[in-house]
């Protein structure tokens, strides 16, 4: 099935459903195998070898896996795709998979916890220079990159502050100075931003969110040009963060309604965002769709949607919050984001909850501010829900 010319919506349901699986099956069947038998040993040679397409062994690669490999490949209009048990394990192994000992890394502040964590442990252990500069300090940004650097890593929108970086002008100076740029694009997601398109060599999701969309899976997908996708693929195969066929099944069925669940979670997004804004009881509202947003301009040049994540201050303190959030009813008070349903939470108890007071405020995160990821309920009824609960404190 050629999909090159289809769009996103018809992409995410056929992509990869039909080359691998001949008998006519209308979903993609999970095949719960380790292993792969051969009646011919010279077959099972020339799939070893890689001279016929086959499989081998399940860590390697599986044809359940496979076909949401495909899918985030034309998702993204990639050359190549891969997947981890995690998106932790994506990104961790694309960083061990691409750096050795000497290299210099250039990223950003407000990048996931996770890989953070990367950057100021576990790469400098390995003698890997990182250099993290402010998340919209443009400028600071080129002049790191311009003294000479291997990677450079980005993620737009940040969580929780929703911070955006003009990839196109940071992939375009990451390419004058000859060091490859990768994004995290799950904040964004395929139907809202595409990374690739704007110059970026590798583009990472946590499929555990939007993708996956449920809140029921970890997953992570790698995709971009094909040699670099094939060196993380054969880190990849020896570190065993392999992604389970089951898994993959439900990512692939939460891809089918990719583009309505986000289409829907950036109306929702808006309109609550507009609404809170105007809300006496709402010091500061981030959203890049509101054009009172610092990165309002990038975001509308390089995303078509806005996304499914806002947040927002209260005027009050630590104690309103608490009232607040156990006031309102349309909302799993939880982690994680890019779910059906609406997931709420301070950072300062969750994402970033290993930070000082001092070092989130440092970051924009104040003890009053909230995350919200906006699930597929009407959007009325979340605000009803929004507005009663401010109502209590
Ligand atoms: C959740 C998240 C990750 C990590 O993904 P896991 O699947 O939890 O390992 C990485 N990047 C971003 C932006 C995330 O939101």
């Amino acid at each position: 099935m050629d999909l090159k010319k289809s769009k996103r919506g018809t992409a995410s349901v056929w992509a990869g459903e039909e080359e691998l699986f001949q008998d006519g099956s209308s979903t993609v069947p999970i095949v719960n195998t380790v292993t792969y038998a051969y009646k011919n040993l010279d077959e099972w040679v020339d799939v070893a070898l890689g001279k016929k397409p086959g499989f081998i062994y399940s860590r390697n690669t599986n044809p359940t896996v496979a076909v949401l490999e495909e899918k985030i490949r034309l998702l993204e209009n990639a050359e190549a795709a891969t997947s981890f048990s995690t998106g932790m394990a994506a990104i961790s192994n694309t960083l061990f998979a691409l750096l050795k000992p000497g290299d210099r890394v250039v990223s950003i502040k407000d990048s996931y916890g996770g890989t953070s964590k990367l950057f100021l442990e576990f790469l400098p252990k390995l003698n890997i220079e990182v250099q993290l500069c402010e998340t919209e300090d443009h400028e600071q940004l080129e002049k790191e990159i311009a003294k000479g650097c291997t990677l450079v890593y980005l993620e737009s929108p940040t969580n929780p502050t929703l911070k955006i970086i003009d990839l196109k002008r940071i992939a375009a100076a990451s390419k004058k100075a000859g060091a490859l740029v990768v994004a995290d694009n799950t904040f964004g997601t395929p139907i809202n931003q595409n990374p690739l398109e704007l110059g970026v060599d590798l583009v990472i999701h946590s499929a555990t969110k939007f993708l996956g969309g449920h809140s029921d899976t970890l997953c992570g997908l790698v995709c971009g040009e094909k040699s670099l996708v094939h060196k993380i693929f054969q880190y990849r195969e020896i570190t065993g963060a392999t992604l389970h066929p089951e898994t993959a099944y439900n990512v692939i069925r939460g891809m089918k309604t990719l583009e309505l669940r986000v289409n829907r979670q950036n109306e929702n997004a808006l309109k609550i965002s507009r609404f809170l804004y105007d809300h006496p009881k709402i010091s500061r509202v981030f959203y890049p769709g509101l054009d009172t947003h610092r990165g309002h301009d990038i975001a509308k040049r390089q995303m078509k949607g806005f996304g499914g994540v806002l947040s927002f201050e209260l005027d009050g303190d630590y104690e309103s919050v608490k009232t607040f959030l156990h006031h309102l009813k349309f909302v799993h008070l939880a982690a994680s984001l890019g779910s059906v349903s609406t997931l709420a939470g301070p950072p300062s108890v969750t994402s970033h909850v290993e930070l000082s007071e001092q070092q989130r405020k440092k970051l924009g995160i104040s003890e009053s501010l909230i995350r919200y990821s906006t699930g597929i309920e009407n959007s009325e009824d979340l605000i009803d829900d929004l507005k009663q609960a401010l109502e209590k404190i």
